[in-house]
């Protein structure tokens, strides 16, 4: 099935009606999402042009024609490639083309050396974020996305319900994370993160796993991810070595209701504000609002973190086929934290979680 060929005519639409009139994306995923193609993000440019009419362009270095062959999905790609002696970005300007005083959109993740270049080869131009016409796209998936982020979701959830086995009294967060590591590659294409927070480690929300000893009543909070098929895995649990401490118990239950209160609000209609409100008002009737320090979730697909951003005070409408993260927490400093995460899927008429695992503190040992 062609699924680039009608993502580009829904580009164009919105494109049209931004009045962008030329696109340009850099290696990553938005070329990705457009073309298929992974290509390296090399100092030598590779570019995705796209018009308001004529075919999608590339321009891309000779040496990498045979990859641009096989890899993009395009069938009416016009290629334009330039050898090493050649100024790849007034290439680039020429097939952009756009008039004086024309609006031109460039990808996000491109280099500041590339954004410059172009300036420099197309004066007068305006320049825009092309987030603004290609993220509301990316945010709603199709259902061959919705299929690959479920497959990615079975894998991590595979890797949690080692996670037990892998937590040991004595153990380092690293030595863990090692070992997390390899088994997340076991039914990944790449590993993404690994964050093993041990002890008071765990009131750290993205804690860098270390040389802290895993030590008896320590909570755990182990938030992995990977990629397969370029869609992402992001998902975390939290775990106890033996008895928990004093107060972790009450609270916990609440996060527990908390998380799950907000995937069940999870429907077409809903906003993502108001999905945040559902997580945060059992934490904040808890006296855990303070310590739940950051929005309820983020978009998820070929980026970790993409939109839609599942924030308070957001008036984005959920559609189906949108898929985010929901993973309330809370973080005591010195103490503990916590934090419940899973991947959801906005279906037509409620939610279909992509993460299967039970979500009730996990007691080792
Ligand atoms: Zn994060
Ligand atoms: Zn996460
Ligand atoms: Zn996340």
């Amino acid at each position: 099935m062609d699924v680039h060929g009608p993502r580009l005519g829904r580009l164009r639409e919105r494109m049209d009606v931004a009045g962008v009139d030329a696109l340009v994306v850099a290696p990553g995923s938005d070329l990705r999402y457009l073309s298929g193609y992974d290509a390296l993000p090399l100092e030598r440019p590779t570019l995705l042009i796209v018009r308001p009419d004529g075919p999608p362009a590339m321009v891309a270095p000779r040496l990498e024609l045979a990859r641009v062959e096989e890899e993009v999905l395009l069938d009416d790609l016009e290629v334009h490639s330039y050898g090493e002696h050649d100024d790849a970005l007034a290439l680039a300007g020429r097939v952009i083309g756009a008039a004086d005083g024309a609006t031109v959109a460039l990808g996000d993740q491109m280099w500041t050396s590339f954004t410059l270049g172009l300036q420099r080869a197309l004066p007068g131009r305006r320049w825009v974020a092309a987030s603004r016409v290609i993220a509301p796209l990316r945010a709603v998936k199709d259902a061959d996305e919705v299929e690959r982020l479920a497959a990615v979701g079975r894998a991590i959830d595979e890797v949690h319900r080692h996670v037990p086995e892998v937590l040991r009294v004595g153990r380092t967060e690293r030595e863990v994370a090692d070992e997390l590591a390899a088994l997340i590659r076991s039914g990944h294409d790449t590993v993404s993160f690994v964050i093993v927070a041990a002890g008071p480690n765990s009131a750290s929300p993205h804690h860098e796993p270390g040389a802290r000893r895993i030590a008896e009543r320590d909570v755990v909070v182990v938030d992995i991810g990977g990629t397969l098929d370029g869609y992402c895995s992001d998902m975390t649990r939290t775990y106890a070595m033996g008895e928990v401490p004093d107060g972790f118990a009450a609270a916990y239950d609440v996060l527990e209701a908390a998380q799950a209160a907000a995937v069940a609000a999870v429907r077409p209609g809903m906003t993502a504000g108001q999905i945040d409100a559902v997580a945060r008002e059992a934490l904040v009737a808890a006296g855990l609002g303070d310590a739940f320090v950051h929005r309820t979730g983020h978009g998820i697909g070929l980026d970790t973190h993409e939109e839609p951003w599942i924030l308070g005070g957001s008036d984005v409408a959920l559609v189906p086929g949108m898929t985010f993260s929901v993973e309330p927490g809370f973080y005591l400093d010195g103490r503990y934290g916590a934090r419940i995460e899973d991947i959801v899927a906005v279906s037509a008429d409620g939610v279909r979680p992509l993460n299967v695992v039970g979500h009730g503190l996990v007691v080792v040992g």
